[in-house]
């Protein structure tokens, strides 16, 4: 079982750190995909990759949430450079924060989808509210021919087939089993079986309750929780084919 996009690296995991992989391991998880979000970091995230290089695929992005740094894109390079392997993201589109800038975050993110597209990396997009932006950016600059992920995709049924056609994975998370998202159940329902992937988005996105295998402090979500969260949305989605497609993106 892969977790397609999570935050191993945030500072909240430091003294539990090695417990939680321990107990990823435990519970099933075999792979996941670990996410920075600045060049702040993209050394933690080198550095789990490099002890847990079986377990662990890193990416290296500049989140919406994050401020641009000089030379940040340098960075990126030298760190896709460094690791082979290495996926692009987080990064994206956002207008559910405060006083986002919308140009600037496209800039940002169009820089960081043409290395995607130039290397065909695995590419982990964050969208909130900005989908007929990115749908734009995304039918109007080149892709990586594997395809990209909509990292908990939020956005209505009716785009699905258009982010499909430009090649969209989608990635399902616990957060979306709380009863007033049932709405996303409906959308995830019309994805396409090969293009369905899972996620915790760990630390963040706390599944409800009932599906928390793996309680933490302070509403931390625990990436081992993933295995209820799969079994919980085996009944409402297929996902039998979600290993094959996790291995197809990122591999
Ligand atoms: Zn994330």
């Amino acid at each position: 079982m892969t977790d397609a996009h999570n935050h191993l690296q945030d500072t909240r995991f430091d003294s539990i750190r090695s417990r939680i992989i321990a107990e990823m391991l435990e519970s099933g998880i075999t792979h996941c995909v670990v996410n920075g979000t600045s060049p702040a970091d993209w050394p933690q995230v080198a550095e789990l990759a490099k002890k847990h290089p079986n377990f662990i695929t890193p990416s290296f992005g500049l989140h919406p949430w994050q401020q641009p740094t000089d030379g940040w894109l340098e960075k990126l390079l030298d760190y896709l450079d460094d690791t082979p392997h290495a996926c692009i993201g987080e990064c994206g589109l956002d207008r559910w924060m405060k006083d986002y800038d919308l140009e600037r975050q496209k800039h940002i993110f169009i820089a960081q989808l043409a290395i995607a597209s130039d290397r065909n990396l695995p590419l982990s997009i964050h969208c909130l509210k900005a989908w007929g932006p990115l749908l734009d950016i995304l039918e109007n600059h080149p892709l990586p021919a594997r395809g990209f992920l909509l990292h908990s995709y939020s956005g209505s049924t009716e785009l699905v087939p258009q982010f499909s056609k430009l090649g969209a994975y989608f990635s399902f998370s616990g957060y979306f089993l709380h009863p007033r998202k049932s709405k996303v159940i409906e959308t995830f329902q019309t994805i396409p079986k090969d293009r369905l992937l899972l996620e915790t988005d760990a630390p963040d996105m706390l599944p409800p309750r009932t599906y928390i295998t793996h309680p933490l402090a302070d509403s931390l979500n625990h990436p081992g929780n993933l295995a209820t969260i799969a079994t919980a949305i085996s009944e409402l989605l297929d996902i039998s084919l979600v290993e094959n497609n996790a291995q197809r993106f990122f591999r």
